[in-house]
């Protein structure tokens, strides 16, 4: 074998330096840049291919080539080469590197829809493909999980309208939970999508249930202002934006409740001796968030104030004429 041994498997380097000086052939180049012993040697090879699709096997081959002879292999490819290799080269540094060469949106967009969803490689490739992009198409940005992809739906949603975009509308709806969720609720005609609403109010992701529970009108949906009010699971920013339709002169406003969870009722007294402080104690207790304001004095003569607010006060609507 030795005996038909090619000049460029050479130990010595300058040697198959001089051998690949004289090698013009695209495959014999190839088989240096994957074969040769010497790493510089493999990177000139690479260069030296000519034809850009057999230069880019270089860097989509399983075999276990040194990242910068793949690197070389990059060099003058094109979008549709790069996005090849973004989406299927073996070495994910690799791959990254070509989504940093490229520059076409619709070739970015390719590699997204080929990556979103797959494994922690394909993620990181589809993360910087999105980002590389100046105005993703809507199908990306919703396959996408990203801190752009709420600003670009909101910049989507300005095109849009109801009802012509309604399938949009409640795909963005569905299944985002941002600030284009509320944008997109808020999209929504009461008349024709008031069950959507009622439904979303209660049911739906956060930012949608907030933006539909502004969408509301009473008195034709205060079954669900009631529903959300007295939920106990329901947390206080749902519950401020459920009082706040209420009519100003609605008894509701003057019921007490909890400042930290808004639940009903829920504060009660109670007081006794307190072992560990060796003292009296009186206070007040949340029984829903456990919230408790405890005075202690050594004679039992403290009094606590019970710290329950009116519904009115919690969401910060002004007192009765
Ligand atoms: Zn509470």
């Amino acid at each position: 074998m030795g005996l038909f041994q090619p000049g460029w498997m050479s130990r010595d380097e300058q040697k198959a330096t001089r051998a690949l000086e004289k090698v013009t052939d695209d495959d014999t180049l190839f088989r240096i840049a994957s074969e040769c012993p010497h790493l510089s040697v493999q990177i000139k090879a690479a260069q030296k291919i000519r034809n850009t699709d057999r230069r880019l096997d270089a860097a989509l081959t399983k075999r276990l080539l040194n990242y910068e002879v793949r690197m070389a292999a990059l060099e003058g490819a094109s979008e549709e080469g790069l996005s090849l290799v973004a989406r299927t080269a073996a070495s994910s540094d690799i791959r990254l590197e070509a989504v940093r060469r490229m520059k076409d949106e619709g070739c970015l967009a390719e590699v997204v829809e080929a990556t979103a969803g797959g494994n922690r490689d394909d993620q990181r490739i589809c993360e910087a493909a999105y980002e590389k992009m100046n105005h993703p198409p809507f199908e990306c940005s919703m396959r996408v999980r990203n801190r752009k992809t709420d600003a670009n739906l909101l910049y989507d949603l300005k095109g849009m309208s109801y009802p012509d975009d309604r399938e949009k509308l409640m795909r963005i709806i569905m299944e985002k939970d941002g600030k284009c969720t509320e944008a997109a609720v808020r999209m929504l005609a009461y008349e024709q999508e008031r069950e959507v609403l009622r439904k979303l109010a209660v049911n739906g992701k956060r930012n949608a249930r907030l933006a539909a529970i502004e969408a509301l009108r009473l008195p034709a949906d205060r079954d669900i202002i009631d529903v959300i009010l007295s939920n106990p699971e329901s947390d206080l920013v749902l519950k401020k934006y459920a009082a706040r339709l209420l009519p100003n002169e609605d008894p509701m406003l003057d019921q007490l409740c909890c400042p930290f969870c808004g639940s009903f009722g829920s504060i009660y007294h109670h007081g006794g001796y307190d072992g560990a402080a060796d003292m009296y104690y009186s206070a007040y207790k949340c029984r829903v968030c456990g919230h408790e304001i405890r005075k202690h004095s050594v004679t039992g003569t403290a009094e606590t104030k019970d710290f329950s607010v009116s519904l009115r006060d919690l969401c910060g609507k002004p007192g009765k004429e």
